[in-house]
């Protein structure tokens, strides 16, 4: 029989011989072996396949993170189901356009949100497509799921899948027009998983602190990617908090997280280089990690964060060394086996240091949007590459810098302002803890460049940002308006919402 493309069996081959080692050590102390998750995972495959559901049938997952969460995602990938999670924060008009879009034939929900979902499939009452069944599952591993796995048996057998079959379904976060469901494929997440595994070095003897959400590609396939090829365990927290982290990293080895996770570490006075004596690897990820906080983390902890990019449509796609240097403001060369490549508007590559489009190719790449075939053409290039949306520049030695979205680009007076730019400027200054720089509409240029301001202390005053910046940059990318807010708004992945910072300023 041919090697089994299926996910679960990738995973498996990896696990430790000895299946009682520990997989998961949770914040009430209790511990869950390799052979509690595969048991456990084989039970939830057996009741989903018992309920009706079909190879390549959508499971749609709206719970909150848990170790029966985990065991879930398993028993989908085991049985050939496609896992599709969604951000509990959704509202029963966004749920009613997933259902109706993703067609499951099994939802997953809370106990407290039965009442949302039976809205949201009530709304699409008219469409052909009904879902069979809906099972809970609370974060205290209650509810009915759970309740009829109990009886079912441990012993599922792993589905033959093809490389090219959809482990998963995940909708892109939508800032823009209508979210997209992202299909990927087992082989997409199984060398993606491999490819880290062997490029950042994890093996049986690490531990990582898991506080991520594992509804997105980052605590979902990243993390737990890394992990379950290596045989590895986790410390197993429900969301990130910094005392909780650092009461949990002395003989944890790795972590990984997004940038909001280490400032708040930074924050915390109790973190230093004694708690984390046991880490071999900090990873930062799904937003720009300030230099700041690169350099004030090795000034703290002797640890140098390796910062990494990637997209849920492309798993990812460059990753500073383990072994070699990691540079601030850089996400690092491309993985082996993905190409990169940056081009101008008409699709010419150009040269090292120039600032354009960036496109990737690789295994790693999704093959395609749900149902949206023109999409997906309009996405990929002819030569197969896709465009992941995000501006930057790749330095001679190989090195990619994130620039910003497409979509935040500026065009003033026909000129383009990469917002990343103007921030790196106002963030060096006095009184300033950072910023965001978007554009608003200016009668005169059609954009003007607008810097946004989280105060250190006194904030400088509008003049000064400007004066600061004519020094540094040419007089189209100097800011014209400056506003000083509290907080920047970010969703759950620590990304910047700028398209609310947009509508906040645009009518002032
Ligand atoms: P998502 O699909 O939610 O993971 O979002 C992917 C987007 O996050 C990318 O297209 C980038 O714009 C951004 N992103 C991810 N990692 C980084 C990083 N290290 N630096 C800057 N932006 C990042």
């Amino acid at each position: 029989m041919t090697d089994n493309a299926n996910l679960y069996a990738q995973f498996q081959k990896h696990f430790p011989k000895d299946l009682s080692a520990p997989l998961l050590l949770c914040a009430d102390g209790r511990q869950v072996t390799y052979v509690e998750a595969v048991t456990a995972s084989a039970r939830i495959a057996n009741t989903l396949l018992e309920q009706g559901a079909k190879p390549g049938d959508r499971i749609t997952v709206q719970v909150d993170k848990s170790t029966e969460n985990l065991f879930l995602y398993l028993a989908c990938l085991r049985s050939g189901l496609v896992y599709h999670p969604l951000n509990t924060a959704y509202t029963a008009s966004e749920l009613s356009y997933f259902l109706s879009n993703a067609e499951p034939s099994i939802v997953v929900c809370g106990t407290d949100a039965v009442e949302r979902v039976e809205a949201a499939l009530a709304a699409n009452d008219t469409n052909d497509h009904k879902v069979k069944v809906l099972l809970t599952l609370n974060a205290d591993g209650s509810g009915s799921l759970m309740a009829r796995a109990e009886h079912a048996s441990v012993e599922a057998e792993i589905a033959q899948s093809k490389g090219s079959d959809m482990a998963a379904l995940l909708y892109s976060s939508g800032t823009t027009g209508r979210p997209k469901g992202i299909m990927l494929s087992h082989d997409n997440l199984r060398h993606n998983a491999q490819t880290l595994v062997d490029l950042w070095g994890f093996s049986a003897a690490d531990r990582l602190l898991h506080a991520l959400p594992i509804y997105h590609v980052h605590g979902l396939f990243v993390a737990l990617g890394c992990v379950l090829m290596s045989g590895a365990s986790m410390v197993w927290h429900s969301s990130f908090n910094a005392e909780a982290a650092v009461a949990a990293m002395p003989g944890c080895t790795a972590m990984m997280g997004v940038p909001t996770f280490y400032t708040r570490l930074l924050a915390n006075p109790n973190f230093d280089a004694e708690c984390c004596s046991t880490m071999r690897l900090f990873i930062s990820g799904s937003a720009p990690l300030l230099t700041e906080t690169f350099d004030t983390f090795k000034a703290r902890t002797g640890h140098t964060i390796l910062e990494r990019y990637g997209m849920t449509e492309t798993g990812m796609n460059t990753s500073n060394p383990l072994k070699g240097e990691r540079r601030a403001g850089t996400v690092g060369p491309p993985l082996p086996c993905v190409s990169v490549r940056v081009v101008d508007e008409l699709g010419e590559t150009l040269a090292a240091g120039e600032t354009g489009n960036l496109q990737v190719q690789g295994p790693n790449v999704f093959p395609g949007y749900w149902r949206m075939p023109e999409k997906t053409a309009e996405d990929f290039t002819d030569d197969g590459f896709f465009n992941t949306g995000d501006k930057a520049m790749v330095d001679e030695l190989g090195y990619v810098s994130i620039v910003g979205r497409a979509k935040d680009l500026i065009i003033c007076g026909g000129l383009n302002v990469y917002p990343k730019e103007v921030e790196q400027v106002v963030d060096d200054m006095q009184g300033v803890k950072e910023s965001a720089v978007i554009g608003v509409a200016h009668a005169d240029f059609g954009e003007a460049v607008c810097a946004v301001i989280i105060a250190d202390g006194t904030p400088p005053a509008k003049e000064e940002v400007i004066a600061h910046c004519k020094t540094l940059l040419a007089n189209f990318k100097v800011p014209k308006r400056v506003e000083v807010i509290e907080t920047l708004p970010r969703n759950a992945m620590g990304k910047v919402q700028k398209n609310l910072l947009r509508e906040q300023f645009a009518t002032r």
